[in-house]
């Protein structure tokens, strides 16, 4: 086993008494344990936070952006000790956990590249108003179990760029990877200004309605998006939410099905579907419906399901067990209601595997449409009229992001523009860039994160009204 992990509250690594299993879901078996923070351990971090703030807020931005370059420096050099435990603890296969790595590092540098502008709104030769950006005070930031570092990483970012402190608390099923951030990137910052706790189910409720904290950054699924929004009423706590997404992808009948196939297949089933932004509805014209039905059987029968830290393993298990009996359910119920599933290769018998799972033209209204799954099972959908999908399309609460495939660039703009997601996706999939705010439509969040306007969502405005001359 494992050294065990530690906290980071005010820049000291902190064990704690009472342990949390944490079960690697390729085997279904416990491989380590993990630290649960007690109210009294909340509390220290958060007089920590508070502590810090002062100081921080005043550090000069090149100093903060260069404390969050260093940290993404850092965590880039340990990729590949990293790597192994996020494996272990989340299920993504190796290669895709070192990708994760490293690419929470270099999100670090970028956003670490945004300048926070102090806006001019007048300069007449009477007076000069400027609007500045002032930080909130103490964060909390909650981050769920399907892209523990990189979503952690965007937290820390966009938290401490912008002049705030943080206390920081990943998924109770995925707590080591982020703890070993913490370890890493105890003398980066100031103590105090990133703080590190993990804990069960109560931690999060505990923090999220904690009046010490100014604004609270969540990703994770829309009910609990909604239950943290309550939390934070009565003080009117800030809140950024990254929540739920039930993502379309429209394949019109002019596309080359191979090339497209080969896409949707991660598209739809990277982290074995376990992705915000993967594609959960596939509807296709009638005209390819069944060539690209056909194609995307024969890749799924051909894709390694297995540990992911085995070689050649393309898809790894559900993430943990209560998702695994939730997805196996629904499995269940597609089947019940005599759909046609297209199975992919056999998958293990032990841990929390399920094959990749293809349904074929279900009902819009069943559970595997209107829901989002999140799990390797995907309906395809027939369509004729374009009207008709797009309708079909925006047709649920959900709106995070979606796709378009057709050579005709100008008409997939087109059906993109009309659809209800914060991200619509030409030709491609799973993009997102620091520069670019990602954001969900309707239930699927509020607030964006990255680009400036997820920096700014970390700050107030301050306006300042001054004459040019003195009195
Ligand atoms: P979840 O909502 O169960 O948990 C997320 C985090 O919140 C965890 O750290 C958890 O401990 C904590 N938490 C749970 N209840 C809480 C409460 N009442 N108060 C405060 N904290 C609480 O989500 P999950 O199952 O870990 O993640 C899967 C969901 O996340 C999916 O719906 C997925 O679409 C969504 N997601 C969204 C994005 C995005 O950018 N929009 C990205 C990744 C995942």
């Amino acid at each position: 086993m494992d050294a065990p992990c530690t906290m980071l509250i005010d820049g000291e690594a902190v064990a704690t008494r009472r342990q949390l299993d944490v079960v690697n879901p390729a085997t279904g078996e416990p491989f380590a344990q993990a630290p649960a923070a007690s109210p009294e351990d909340l509390e220290r971090a958060m007089a920590a936070a508070q502590r810090a703030f002062p100081a921080w807020r005043r550090t000069a931005q090149p100093e903060r952006r260069a404390c969050v370059e260093l940290a993404g420096r850092l965590i880039a050099e340990h990729a590949d000790a990293l790597a192994p435990l996020l494996t272990r603890e989340n299920g993504r296969p190796l290669a895709f956990a070192k990708e994760e790595i490293l690419g929470a590092a270099w999100w670090m540098g970028e956003l670490a590249k945004i300048e926070i502008p102090v806006e001019v709104t007048e300069d007449s030769p009477a007076r000069r108003v400027e609007v500045h950006r002032e930080p909130l005070g103490v964060v909390c930031g909650l981050v769920p179990w399907n892209f523990p570092v990189l979503l952690a990483a965007w937290k820390i970012a966009h938290a401490l760029l912008t002049g705030n402190t943080l206390v920081l608390k990943p998924s109770p099923f995925t707590p080591l990877t982020t703890l070993r951030l913490g370890e890493l990137l105890k003398d980066v910052f100031p103590r105090g200004v990133l703080n590190i706790i993990a804990g069960g189910d109560e931690l999060g409720p505990l923090m999220s309605a904690h009046p010490g904290f100014a604004k609270i950054t969540f990703t994770g699924s829309t009910a609990t998006g909604r239950r943290i929004m309550a939390s934070a009423a009565p003080l009117l706590t800030r809140l950024t939410l990254e929540l739920g997404g039930n993502d379309p992808a429209i394949v019109l009948p002019d596309v080359d099905v191979d090339a497209v196939a080969q896409q949707l297949l991660f598209g739809a089933f990277v982290n074995s579907g376990q992705v915000c932004v993967a594609a959960k509805r596939i509807y296709i014209h009638e005209d390819i419906y069944e060539p690209l039905r056909d194609r995307l059987h024969a890749l799924i029968l051909d894709a390694k399901v297995g540990d992911g830290a085995e070689p050649g393993t393309m898809f790894g298990p559900i993430q943990n067990e209560p998702q695994y009996r939730r997805v196996k359910a629904l499995f269940e119920e597609t089947r019940a209601l005599g759909c046609t599933m297209l199975q992919g290769a056999p998958v293990p018998e032990h841990g929390y595997f399920l094959p990749l799972t293809l349904v074929d033209n279900p009902p819009e209204d069943s559970r595997v449409v209107a829901e989002e799954a999140f799990g390797p099972i995907v309906p395809l959908l027939r369509f004729s009229d374009i009207e008709d999908v797009i309708a079909r399309a925006n047709g649920t609460a959900y709106g995070l992001s979606s796709s378009v495939w057709s050579r005709d660039l100008e008409l997939a703009r087109a059906i993109g523009l009309r659809l209800d997601a914060g991200t619509v996706q030409i030709n491609q999939i799973l993009q997102s860039t620091p520069a670019t705010p990602l954001g969900g439509h309707k239930q699927s969040g509020l607030g964006v994160e990255n680009g400036l306007d997820g920096l700014l969502a970390f700050t107030q405005t301050k306006a300042v009204f001054m004459p040019k001359a003195a009195a």
